[in-house]
């Protein structure tokens, strides 16, 4: 899908069967964010496919919940890491408590971003 100049797409093998309600509007805002500062491609690297058994809990991914976004070749040089945490501290704050987004593997082979819903429990 072409936004301007921008790109939506999925990594090939990127399944969304049963993409919760709540992860269509944090992929709404993440691609929102995507186009508002820039950063060029948003690219789903992972929905319910993947293995995701490093998670301390079961996976918000194999239930629709959660996304993973490449990030990897957004920035380059000494302050890459710093922007990464920005980046994740931005989505953070839009998508507020019921979500959880993690930078995961910084600088490693395995770098991404994962958006989650994790929803709080109503008291
Ligand atoms: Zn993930």
């Amino acid at each position: 899908m072409c936004l301007g100049d921008e790109v939506i797409s999925l990594k090939p093998g990127v399944r969304l069967l049963g993409l919760s309600p709540q992860m269509v509007f944090a992929h709404t805002v993440v691609a929102a964010y995507w186009v508002e500062t820039q950063l060029g491609n948003v690219t789903v690297t992972s929905g319910c496919d993947g293995n995701h058994t490093n998670a301390p809990r079961p996976s918000g991914h194999y239930v629709g919940n959660a996304l993973d976004y490449h990030i990897k070749s957004l920035w380059v040089g000494p302050q890459r890491a710093s922007k990464v945490i920005a980046l994740r501290d931005a989505l953070r704050s839009a998508l507020r408590d019921d979500f959880l987004v993690l930078a995961e593997d910084v600088d490693g082979p395995n770098e991404h971003l994962h958006v989650e819903w994790l929803p709080k429990r109503i008291t």
